[in-house]
């Protein structure tokens, strides 16, 4: 058993006293250091190897899962966070992992670009967490993951040094992507540094159609329509309960289109004519001001309900075949009856449902819903669940999870990178 004493003392020879601190509550590990640059991280990897010292890569910690057990040292990136490396002819940016996703955005944005990604829950999220968590939003409609848009990472490895992969070109890799295994890793595989992106330019308008239907099919109905039409579609979403304002007792859809302004308007009357189409409860077109309000909750970013006890919230996020996804969720009737919330990303089979109760009222809920998803092939994962619940967070492991142990071990093999927290324990 190693104290935070002892830590804080060995930590000491290596960074600066004032740049070590107590975790934050939520954070399980022992202490926490901010070094400045990658030769202290390089160090600190080093002592960890030699030591055994299990340890945390941390950007802003909002997607932080405890493991096994406690981690040594959670290594925090976010005081490397200055300079981005903008090439906005080449629409390309290098950017420290450690700067927060809204900061990188508003620069880019002087120079009307962006990182098309959506933005997380929280506005602390950094860019190497985000990258590292790989959750994806109602722009993975238009843009997809995070993985469409790295093209190159720096990396400081279990030998403690800095590994390059990748190239600031678009076509970037000679050989294995070794960017795409670090993408989602949740820092299994090493601590990023630095990321480089592709970059989107920022459309000169968006309009943003909200409408309301009495049933879930229904609300898929005008999806299904919108696919077969040649629409600038920037983001799709369908959600019902906490993540609508008011939290909606119907189903809503949120689109967004973009263009140039003249390019808007016959989009706007031919998606007006698509709503037309189907039953629809009523529907409206949101200026920009108000529509922000509606993406916002939508994406978590509102504040949370205070109203439900932290420990009594679920959030299950699930991956489906996209045509399972329809008939799996109108099944699920079970749901109705327990005033659940969801939010669907209906052209990519994925959908986040939200309970509240205790685990005693919510167990059967949620063993039918992993034991329908894994007939389906598809997977599950706990997003919010009570610390001390019984639910494994990834319930289903896919088939080639010996290959994930594998990978972990070549990379890391003295499972010193945030060891237990990952799928399947890795
Ligand atoms: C639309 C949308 C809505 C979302 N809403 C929410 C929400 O409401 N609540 C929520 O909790 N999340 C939400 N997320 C998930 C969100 O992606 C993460 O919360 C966020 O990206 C994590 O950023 P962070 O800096 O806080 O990372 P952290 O929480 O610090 O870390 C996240 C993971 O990445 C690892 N990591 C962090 N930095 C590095 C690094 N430099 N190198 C290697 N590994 C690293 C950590 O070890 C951890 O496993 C949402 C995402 C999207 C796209």
């Amino acid at each position: 058993m190693i104290s935070a004493d002892h830590l804080e003392r060995q930590l000491r020879t290596i960074i600066d006293g004032n740049r070590i601190l107590p975790p934050q509550p939520s954070i399980p590990v022992k202490i926490t250091v901010f070094p400045e640059n990658e030769q202290q991280i390089g160090e600190l990897v080093k002592w960890a190897t030699k030591d055994r010292i299990t340890l945390l890569p941390l950007g802003g910690g909002t997607y932080i899962f405890p493991g096994i057990e406690d981690l040594h040292v959670a290594i925090s990136l976010t005081k490397m966070n200055h300079k981005i490396e903008h090439v906005s002819e080449d629409l390309i940016a290098t950017v420290p992992a450690g700067m927060t996703f809204k900061e990188v955005q508003a620069d880019l944005s002087s120079h009307g670009q962006m990182i098309p990604l959506d933005q997380p829950g929280k506005h602390v999220s950094t860019i190497g967490g985000i990258v590292s968590a790989n959750v994806s939003g109602p722009s993975r409609h238009r843009y997809g993951t995070a993985r469409d848009w790295v093209i190159e990472t720096r990396l400081i490895n279990a030998d403690g040094e800095a590994v390059k992969s990748g190239a600031k070109v678009v076509k970037n890799v000679s050989g294995y992507d070794l960017n795409k295994l670090y993408i989602g890793a949740r820092g299994t595989l090493g601590i990023l540094t630095h990321i480089s992106f592709k970059l989107a330019p920022i459309p000169e308008s968006t309009v943003t159609f909200r409408s309301c239907y009495n049933s879930l099919t229904d609300a898929y109905a005008l999806t299904h329509l919108i696919r077969r039409e040649y629409l600038d579609i920037e983001k799709m979403v369908i959600i019902k309960g906490k993540w609508t304002p008011g939290k909606a007792k119907h189903w809503w859809v949120l689109i967004e289109i973009s263009g140039s302004e003249n390019g808007l308007k016959p989009q706007i009357e031919h998606l007006s004519k698509l709503h037309d189409q189907v039953e629809v409860r009523r529907w409206n077109i949101t200026s920009k001001e108000d529509s922000q309000h509606f993406w916002n909750v939508a994406c978590n970013r509102e504040k949370s309900d205070d109203s439900v006890p932290k420990e009594d919230i679920w959030e299950v996020r699930m991956v489906l075949p996209k045509r399972e996804l329809l008939p799996f969720l109108v099944d699920l009737s079970i749901l109705g009856e327990m005033d659940a919330s969801f939010n669907i990303l209906p052209t990519s089979g994925i959908c986040t449902i939200g309970i509240a109760g205790k685990e005693s009222t919510v167990t059967d809920t949620l063993n039918s819903i992993i034991k329908e998803v894994k007939v389906k092939k598809g997977w599950v994962e706990f997003v919010k669940m009570p610390p001390d619940s019984n639910f494994e967070r990834w319930p289903i492991l896919p088939p080639s999870f010996p290959w994930m142990q594998k990978i972990k071990r070549e990379f890391d093999p003295n499972n010193i990178f945030a060891p237990g927290t990952f799928i399947g324990g890795i």
